[in-house]
């Protein structure tokens, strides 16, 4: 992916630099020479600075002043963490949000990319869900505190670009799967959460336990294709209008068949139960590609199996270390 030209060197801020997605894009940029001589990446985590107050916000802005932001700094969350937590949810990503936008434009940033998600979508809907369809009704109830928050970004820019006439814009990603997740079994998503469980339920002789019936569809992009993609909205896509971010629809699987690869890609021979009182959530987000699409034509995505593999082998070497 070739670069256009820049007014001049960028500093690029990216918030939320040390999680799952942060990480990706560092190493896209440093590893696989997706950085240009003369810019700079800084890659902050909530230890440089807690995006919730606009003080430390503020600070961090003055103490870099980024040209270019990717904003991916929020609280994120498993489905039953979700429904825990609503308002913390709505609150904190509200802020986090406001925060990082309007510090981004009161000290001239070009260009923002932050980050929503194809679980903000309307829960009564057609499908594929597109770009245009965000705002259509309301989210699916067991994430509205997170969808709303979410949802305001995509509100928030198009106010910048109406007022200001900012490029400031957002990028829709579906579900992903990488190293560097919270494999948390209580609060991490879905595949990071089941790995952890399969890794255990391998180790103890125990059934490996996968809440709800395993029907539900989803789509997972590999974090480090995600990250591919990030840096080239940010160095190339020119819309305020928001891109799904996504595999093509016909690579949705239902979580019963993550299981499977799961299940397959560390060895796990154990008994498999779905404990059916458990919500599902929502049964499925279909997300279409097409914009994405039209743009890159033959950007190839990681096959799931191939992305769970990397993860599962990434899991099991870096145990110390990972969040459980
Ligand atoms: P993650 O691994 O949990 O990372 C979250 C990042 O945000 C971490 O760097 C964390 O810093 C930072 N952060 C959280 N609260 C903060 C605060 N108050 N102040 C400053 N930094 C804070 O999450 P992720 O999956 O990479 O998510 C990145 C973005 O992708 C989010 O905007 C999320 O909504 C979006 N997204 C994720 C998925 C998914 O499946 N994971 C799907 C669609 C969209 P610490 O490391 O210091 O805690
Ligand atoms: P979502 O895609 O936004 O709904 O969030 P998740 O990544 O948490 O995925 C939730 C889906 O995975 C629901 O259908 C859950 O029933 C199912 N699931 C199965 N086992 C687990 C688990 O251990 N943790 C989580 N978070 N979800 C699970």
């Amino acid at each position: 992916m070739e670069s256009k030209s820049q007014a001049g060197p960028m500093r690029v801020l990216v918030t939320g630099g040390s999680g799952l997605v942060g990480k990706a894009i560092e190493h896209v940029v440093q590893q696989e020479g997706g950085k240009v001589d003369g810019e700079e990446w800084i890659f902050l985590s909530s230890k440089d600075a807690d995006l919730v107050d606009v003080g430390q916000t503020r600070a961090v802005f003055e103490k870099y002043r980024p040209t270019h932001v990717i904003h991916l700094a929020a609280k994120v969350g498993g489905l039953y963490l979700h429904m825990r937590e609503n308002l913390q949810f709505l609150r904190d990503n509200i802020k986090i949000n406001d925060n990082v936008l309007h510090t981004a434009h009161e000290m001239g940033v070009t260009k923002v990319v932050s980050c929503l998600s194809s679980c903000i979508f309307p829960d009564k809907t057609t499908y594929p869900i597109d770009e245009t369809m965000i705002h259509n009704g309301p989210p699916h109830d067991s994430n509205f505190g997170y969808s709303h928050a979410k949802r305001m970004i995509d509100v928030q820019n198009r106010a910048y670009f109406q007022q200001y006439g900012h490029c400031y814009t957002a990028v829709i990603p579906t579900n992903v799967v990488g190293p560097f997740d919270n494999f948390n079994i209580e609060n991490g998503h879905v595949l990071s959460a089941l790995i952890n469980k399969t890794h255990e339920a391998k180790k103890e002789g125990t059934p490996l336990n996968v809440c709800g019936t395993g029907a539900p569809r989803r789509q997972f992009i590999y974090s480090l294709d995600l990250g591919r993609l990030i840096v080239w909205v940010l160095r190339e896509y020119e819309e305020v209008e928001p891109i799904i971010l996504s595999v093509g629809e016909e690579e949705e699987i239902s979580i019963k068949d993550a299981v499977d690869m799961i299940a397959e890609a560390l060895d796990f021979e154990g008994k498999i139960h779905f404990d059916t009182t458990l919500s599902d959530g929502q049964m499925k987000k279909t997300a279409s590609n097409a914009k994405l699409r039209r743009y890159l034509p033959d950007f190839s995505f990681t096959p799931l199996k191939e992305a769970i593999k990397m993860t599962c082998s990434w899991f099991e070497i870096n145990y110390d270390k990972a969040r459980i």
